[in-house]
């Protein structure tokens, strides 16, 4: 498939950041930069900004995501929140698998999987992260790596709930870093892990899914990073904090 025909989503991973009064500020900054977008526009926000994010982003182009879900639907999980929580928030999206979790919160394949199921079956779109260490790049293992991931953060998801997974590959090393994957770099794992779609379901399920890259993106790199074929948008974590930097890389996407 054409690149231009998959769609390109720039999401703002706005992590551990904004309370739900500076949430609505900075929304309202965002909103009429980002109104002419040619892509998807998504702001992933801490659980507390969620109810105010979706009211304030209403009339407006901008879908809201959360950050992880739970893959029960409701019990004795202290802390957690779950799919039907978000949905009746008014939330679209869900990150799930990201570094910082895996890293700092023992998040594995086996629970990112339990999620990106949970969360499909809610019919919110899962953002599945995947990335390499540094030091699995250095003993090059990237692909065995990234494979792993996407084998095991996608068990049992059948080809027609494939069509609501985005795929973000961030290398972990790139992440709040300010070291951006070169395109090139990019390209190539974005392209691997529509290689290991192609195998797992078939080429046209693969071509289907858009492919984000995420990694220190920001307002000077995006267009590059963006021209690549296989690197359909971007997960943004520290630029999607700051309007207009967030805007410019909407706007790159949108060419
Ligand atoms: C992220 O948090 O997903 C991310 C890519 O962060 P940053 O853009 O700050 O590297």
């Amino acid at each position: 498939m054409d690149k231009a025909k998959r769609t390109a989503i720039i999401a703002g991973n706005w992590k551990m950041n904004k309370t739900p009064s500076e949430a609505k500020a900075l929304l309202s900054e965002i909103a009429p930069l980002v109104k002419d977008a040619d892509c998807e526009v998504i702001a992933c926000v801490p659980y507390v900004d969620l109810a105010v994010a979706v009211e304030a982003t209403k009339e407006t182009n901008i879908k809201i995501g959360a950050e992880n879900c739970h893959w029960a639907e409701s019990g004795a999980f202290t802390g957690e929140i779950s799919t039907g929580m978000l949905k009746e928030v008014g939330v679209e999206y869900v990150v799930l698998g990201h570094s910082e979790r895996r890293q700092y919160f023992g998040e594995t394949d086996e629970t990112v999987n339990k999620r990106t199921k949970a969360a499909l079956a809610a019919g919110l779109k899962p953002i599945v992260c995947v990335g390499e260490l540094l030091w699995e790049r250095e003993c090059d293992i990237t692909e065995e790596v990234i494979a792993r991931q996407i084998k095991l953060d996608l068990y049992d998801v059948s080809e027609e709930d494939l069509k609501n997974v985005v795929i973000a590959y961030e290398p972990v090393w790139a992440i709040g870093t300010g070291k951006t994957a070169t395109a090139d770099q990019a390209e190539e794992v974005c392209a691997f892990i529509r290689a290991t779609l192609a195998k797992l379901y078939n080429q046209a399920a693969a071509d289907g899914v858009t492919i984000q890259y995420g990694g220190s993106m920001n307002d000077g790199n995006a267009d590059e990073l963006l021209s690549k074929t296989n690197v359909d948008g971007g997960l943004i974590g520290g630029a999607s904090l700051v309007a207009e930097k967030f805007a410019a890389i909407v706007k790159a996407a949108s060419k």
